[in-house]
C-alpha cells in the first residue's frame, strides 16, 4: 500500500522545509497542550490545602500557553496545508502533461469521465493524505507517547489499569483500515462511473433528444447515482460505528481511573491535583486515538487514489524518441536522387484487438511532388494507412518510409509537422473561426490567410457568420454545417503549409461544384509538393497523378485515372456508377 506513495516523494522533498516547519509547530502545540494539566494540578492541590496566593499566576500561565497553542495551530496549518495544496496542483499538472504524451490508443481504452474523476476527485484524496493524514499521524504518535510517559512517571500502577482498553482500540483501528480501503476504492470507482454517464450523455445529447431517450438516460444516471450513494453510505456506516465505539472504549478509561484513582485519593496515596491532571490527560488521549483512525482512513484513501493516478502515470508515452532521431523536416518536393517522398514496403498492420489485419502486404511508393488519390470501400483500410504515417498508429519496423528513412527514425514532433492532416471527422475548438484556422500557424500573415481561406472556399461563408472571422464556433458558439467545418479544417491544414498534405475524405460534405473549385485552386497552389487524397468520388480522384484502390486492406489497383478507367475493376465500376448519378442529376445540383 505504501508503495503507491513513491509518486509523492519528489514533492515531499521539494517542500521539506514547509513540512519540517509545519511539524515543528505541530509538536510545539502538542507540548504546550501537555503543560496545561500541570498548572491545573498545582492549582487544585493549592486549593485543596486552602492556599490561593499562586492561583492568579497559574491562571495567567494557562492563558499564555493557550495563546501559544492558538498561534502554533495557525502556523502548522499554514505550512502543511500550503504544501499539500501546492503538491496537489503540481501533481495535477504532471498528470495533464502525461495525458498530452499518451498515444491515441490510450484514449480508446479509457473513458473521459473516468480520467476526469482521477484528475479531480482522486487528487483531492491525495491532498488530504499528504496534509491531514500526516498531521493526525504525528499528532497521534507524539501525543499518546508523551501522555503515557507523563502518566506512568507519576502513577505507574493506575496508568497501567487505565490504558487496558487501548489494546482493543488498537486492534480495532487496524481492522478499520482494511475495511475503509476496500470500500473507498469502490466509492472512487463509482464516482468515475458517474462522471462517465454524465460525460457520455452530454456529448450525445442531440442523439438522445432526437430519439427521445431522455428518460432512459435519466434512469441510467439515477442508477449510477444510487449506486454511488449506497457505496458512500457503506463507508459512512463504518465511520458511524467506529468513532462512537472508540469514544465508548476511551470512556471506560475514565471509569477505571475514577475507580482506581478515587480510592488512592481517599487513602491519601494521591493528591486531588494528580487525579484532576490524569483526567485531563485521558481526555486528551481520546483525540489522538480517534486521530489514528483518521490517519489509517486518510492514508488508505490516499493510497487508493494514488494507485488510480499512478496507473495513468505508468502508461507508456507514445513512441519515445531514441537518441539519434532525425530532427529535420524532410523536403518531400522532388528529391534529385529519385527517392520517393513516401513509401510502404510489404506493410501488414493489425489493430491489437482485431482478428484480421487491417492492411495486408501493401507496397506502394509516392514520388515527391505528386498527388496520390486513394479509393476503397468503407473499412478497406484507407484511414489506417494514413494514420500510420505520422505514427498516430505505430507501424512495424521497416514498412513505412518518409524521404527514404523509416518513419520510426524521426523525432515525433518533426515527423508530425511534416504532415498537414484533414481528418475524416474533424474537430474544431470552441474558439473563433480565425483562431481555428491559425491553430498550427499563429504567425500567418494576412495575405496568406486570405489565400488559404480562398483556396478552401470558406471565405464566401464569412458574410453569413455573425461576427465574421471572429465568430465563435464549436460547443460554445455557432454550429457550422458539415461542409463548413471541413472547409475550416482544410484552411487550418493549408495554413501550416505542410510538406505533405493529407485529406481523409475531407471533401465528403462539400458539394461537387465547390469541391471542383477547391481542388483546382489547391493543386495549383501545391504544385511540386506531395499530397494524399482519400475520396470516394471519381470526380475528385481524377485530379490525382496516381490512384491506389484498396480492397480488404490490400492494394487492388494502381495507376492513373485514364489507365484505371480503361481496366475492368472497382475504379471503372465506381466511375460508371457516379457518371450515371451525375447525368440523372443533370443541372439540378444544389450549391
Ligand atoms: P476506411 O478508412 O477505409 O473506412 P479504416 O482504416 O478506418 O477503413 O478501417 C480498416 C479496418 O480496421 C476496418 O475493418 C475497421 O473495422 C478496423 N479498425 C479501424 N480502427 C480500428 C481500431 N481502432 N481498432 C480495431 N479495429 C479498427
Ligand atoms: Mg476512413
Amino acid at each position: 500500500m505504501l508503495r503507491e506513495f513513491r509518486t509523492l516523494l519528489p514533492y515531499l522533498k521539494k517542500y521539506r522545509l514547509n513540512y519540517l516547519l509545519g511539524l515543528a509547530f505541530l509538536v510545539t502545540v502538542d507540548a504546550a497542550q501537555l503543560a496545561i494539566p500541570q498548572f491545573v494540578r498545582r492549582a487544585v492541590d493549592d486549593l485543596s490545602l486552602g492556599r490561593t496566593g499562586e492561583i492568579p499566576g497559574f491562571a495567567l500561565a494557562i492563558v499564555g500557553v493557550a495563546a501559544v497553542v492558538a498561534s502554533g495551530r495557525f502556523l502548522w496549518r499554514y505550512f502543511l496545508h500550503g504544501a499539500a495544496r501546492r503538491i496537489e496542483v503540481e501533481l495535477r499538472d504532471r498528470l495533464f502533461d502525461h495525458f498530452m504524451v499518451l498515444p491515441s490508443s490510450f484514449y480508446q481504452k479509457n473513458k473521459i469521465g473516468d480520467l476526469m474523476a482521477r484528475s479531480t476527485n482522486d487528487l483531492h484524496a491525495i491532498r488530504m493524505a499528504s496534509s491531514m493524514g500526516l498531521v493526525t499521524f504525528v499528532d497521534g504518535v507524539f501525543m499518546s507517547a508523551a501522555i503515557l510517559v507523563i502518566m506512568t512517571a507519576r502513577n505507574p500502577r493506575i496508568t497501567l489499569y487505565t490504558i487496558l482498553p487501548l489494546i482493543p482500540i488498537t486492534v480495532l483501528i487496524l481492522v478499520f483500515g482494511k475495511m475503509v480501503g476496500a470500500r473507498f476504492k469502490r466509492v472512487q470507482e463509482l464516482y468515475s462511473k458517474l462522471s462517465d454517464v454524465v460525460q457520455e450523455t452530454m456529448t450525445g445529447i442531440r442523439v438522445v433528444k432526437s430519439f427521445v431517450k431522455e428518460e432512459v438516460f435519466a434512469a441510467r444516471f439515477s442508477g449510477a447515482n444510487d449506486e454511488y450513494r449506497d457505496a458512500s453510505m457503506g463507508l459512512a456506516k463504518i465511520f458511524g460505528f467506529f468513532f462512537p465505539f472508540i469514544a465508548f472504549l476511551s470512556g471506560l478509561t475514565t471509569l477505571i481511573l475514577l475507580w482506581a484513582g478515587g480510592g488512592a485519593v481517599i487513602e491519601n496515596r494521591m493528591s486531588p491535583g494528580d487525579i484532576t491532571a490524569l483526567l485531563a490527560y485521558l481526555e486528551m488521549l481520546i483525540w489522538p486515538m480517534i486521530g489514528a483512525g483518521f490517519t489509517v482512513n486518510m492514508i488508505q484513501r490516499g493510497a487508493t487514489s494514488l494507485k488510480r493516478v499512478n496507473e495513468i502515470l505508468d502508461e507508456k508515452p507514445e513512441a519515445a524518441d531514441h537518441p539519434g532521431t532525425l530532427r529535420i523536416v524532410p523536403s518531400c518536393g522532388a528529391p534529385a536522387d529519385g527517392t520517393a517522398a513516401l513509401e510502404f514496403r510489404s506493410l501488414t498492420f493489425s489493430y491489437p484487438e482485431a482478428r484480421e489485419p487491417a492492411l495486408r502486404d501493401l507496397s506502394l511508393a509516392v514520388p515527391g511532388g505528386t498527388t496520390l488519390g486513394i479509393l476503397g470501400r468503407i473499412g478497406s483500410g484507407k484511414s489506417t494507412l494514413l494514420k500510420l504515417l505520422p505514427r498516430m498508429l505505430e507501424p512495424p519496423e521497416g514498412t513505412v518510409f518518409l524521404a527514404g528513412r523509416d518513419v520510426r527514425d524521426y523525432e515525433l514532433e518533426t515527423l508530425r509537422k511534416t504532415f498537414g492532416f484533414v481528418p475524416q471527422d474533424t474537430f474544431l475548438f470552441s474558439d473563433t473561426v480565425r483562431a481555428n484556422i491559425l491553430f498550427a500557424a499563429p504567425d500567418l500573415g494576412p495575405e496568406l490567410f486570405d489565400r488559404v481561406t480562398a483556396i478552401s472556399a470558406i471565405d464566401r461563408d464569412v458574410n453569413d457568420f455573425p461576427a465574421g472571422w471572429d465568430t465563435i464556433v464549436g460547443e460554445k458558439g455557432l454550429t457550422l454545417s458539415g461542409g463548413q467545418k471541413q472547409r475550416v479544417a482544410i484552411a487550418r491544414a493549408l495554413a501550416a503549409d505542410p510538406e505533405i498534405l493529407v485529406f481523409d475524405d475531407a471533401l465528403s460534405a462539400v458539394d461537387t461544384e465547390t469541391e471542383e473549385r477547391i481542388l483546382k485552386a489547391l493543386l495549383a497552389w501545391r504544385r511540386g509538393r506531395t499530397n494524399l487524397i482519400i475520396s470516394n468520388r471519381v470526380s475528385t480522384l481524377r485530379h490525382a497523378d496516381r490512384i491506389a484502390v484498396l480492397e480488404g486492406g490490400a492494394l487492388a489497383q494502381y495507376g492513373t485515372h485514364e489507365e484505371l478507367l480503361a481496366l475492368e475493376g472497382f475504379y471503372s465500376e465506381i466511375a460508371r456508377l457516379q457518371a450515371l448519378v451525375l447525368d440523372s442529376a443533370g443541372r439540378s445540383r444544389h450549391g
